[in-house]
């Protein structure tokens, strides 16, 4: 497995590379869910690169840069054994340069939800998802419905910038108790994990509701009462191209939460 610590190095591997290329872009601490996108890829492509980049420019000031897991070796270890061919870890120093040309998330899909709680988040996320798909030029690229609006912008990208990449939307991971997958659950308490339980909790119950009533009044009140988090930030419920819907519409709705945990901000999903 070859390790690419510059876009430099990444272009040339990529130039001599013959076949296709299916690219799991991450930023590292890789858990089960990378893994189920990492083992998607490998079935479907001739190479598979993943890339490893905790991108500075998608954490608002005050968020966790700083303390975001890091486990290289550890990735390195999971990569190889699944079969990547390379990956990817370049620094931000050799990835960005000053006063740049800047990509901005649509101004409405961009700025509702995530994009609401955490301002210029997107802009970050396609900036650096832009300079990716240009060094490593894939023709398939793994993206997990755990990050919903991310996968959805990424999509509006690919088409409003006429992209030859084909976007693949993979399943959440979970814990066998329904925890959704994520490197952040590490900084979970064992008292706040089992408070972080409510929110898988809270949307089982929304999905299973949603055969029974298309009222989201009444799905809602019913995931409050399940919830128990800190800081609840949004429970929204939009169709598959982020509009928000008065009711819900089966096949055509996703029903997200964000939330805070002690100081652990979480987000999922559920789709109907
Ligand atoms: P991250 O390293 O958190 O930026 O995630 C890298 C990719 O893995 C993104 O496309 C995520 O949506 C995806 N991902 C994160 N958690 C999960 C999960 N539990 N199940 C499936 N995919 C996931």
């Amino acid at each position: 497995m070859k390790i690419l610590n510059s876009p430099k190095e990444a272009i040339e591997f990529r130039k001599a590379l013959n076949g296709s290329i299916g690219f799991v872009p991450t930023m590292g601490a890789l858990h089960e869910g990378h893994l189920s996108l990492i083992e998607k890829a490998i079935s479907e492509n001739d190479f598979v690169v993943v890339s490893i980049f905790v991108n500075p420019t998608q954490f608002l000031p005050g968020e966790d840069l700083d303390k975001y897991p890091r486990r290289l070796e550890a990735d390195f270890e999971i990569c190889k054994r699944a079969g990547v061919d390379a990956v990817f870890t370049p620094t931000a120093e050799n990835m960005y340069t000053k006063d740049e040309v800047l990509i901005k998330a649509p101004k409405i899909k961009g700025y509702i939800l995530e994009g609401f709680n955490r301002p210029g988040h997107f802009d970050g996320v396609l900036q650096v998802v832009n300079k990716l798909f240009n060094i490593i030029k894939p023709a398939k690229a793994y993206f997990g419905k755990k990050d919903a609006q991310q996968l959805y912008l990424i999509k509006q990208m690919v088409k409003n910038f006429f992209f030859d990449i084909e976007i693949v939307e993979c399943e959440t991971k979970r814990e066998k108790d329904g925890l959704a997958l994520s490197s952040r659950n590490v900084y979970l308490s064992d008292e706040e994990r089992k408070r972080a339980l409510s929110i898988s909790k809270a949307l089982k119950r929304a999905a299973k509701l949603s055969s029974k009533t298309k009222n989201i009044e009444e799905i809602k009140k019913e995931m409050l009462d399940i919830l128990d988090v800190d800081e609840l930030q949004y429970i929204a419920f939009v169709d598959r191209d982020f509009n928000y819907i008065n009711k819900i519409k089966p096949g055509d709705t996703i029903i997200l939460i964000a939330a805070k945990v002690g100081n652990t901000r979480l987000i999922d999903n559920i789709w109907i």
